[in-house]
């Protein structure tokens, strides 16, 4: 289960593509993780999946701060600008962590239009669906206890608009009309 929020992109976590994993860990699409203050907007590089997670399972009652971490200040430059260079996808905040000995993992579509989220069970079933983990649950009455039902899900990152490019068109057209504008205000 899952609390849906519709904060905007900027003031949730946000993950990109292209990095590599440890070779001993399943790799999914996310090559590094992310978070935006809350308070100077500059993103900082988390250095773990694990440590994301955390983050965001209570990101909105708990909002990340630069203070959060040891020797940094929102004065401190950005550890990664947002750019259209790399591929952004940006979390649902306050998504329950991956239950102990469990992966959860997002996989980005090879046409880039969706990403899918499956679990990786103890015993190396990957599950799809709440209705999957149910039937895994009832054929595993062992996990009840430690994996419940209520610590999965399947809520997948909103992929950023800025790598689309008629949008990219838009914005580049609204910035000319904006110049355009400002050259007029001066001239007067
Ligand atoms: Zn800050």
């Amino acid at each position: 289960m899952c609390l849906e929020s519709n904060l905007e992109a900027h003031a949730v976590g946000g993950v990109l593509l292209g990095r590599r994993g440890k070779a001993n860990v399943p790799k999914d699409s996310i090559g590094a993780y992310a978070v935006q203050c809350g308070k100077c907007y500059k993103w900082r590089l988390i250095p773990s999946k694990e440590e994301y997670e955390t983050i965001r399972e209570t990101f909105i009652e708990d909002p990340w701060v630069c203070e959060k971490r040891l020797y940094t200040s929102c004065d401190d430059l950005a550890d990664i600008e947002y750019n259209t260079s790399n591929l952004w996808v940006f979390d649902k905040p306050n998504i329950p962590k991956a239950p102990p000995g469990t992966q959860r993992m997002l996989i980005m579509r090879k046409d880039l239009s969706k990403m899918d989220t499956h679990y990786i069970m103890p015993n190396g079933k990957k599950l799809r669906s709440t209705v999957e983990v149910e039937k895994f649950l009832a054929a595993h009455p062992e996990y009840k206890e430690s994996l419940p039902l209520s610590r999965f899900c399947f809520t997948v990152p909103k992929i950023s608009e800025d790598m689309v490019p008629k949008n990219l068109e838009k914005r580049a057209s609204s910035l000319r009309r904006k110049k355009r504008k400002a050259d007029v205000e001066e001239d007067n």
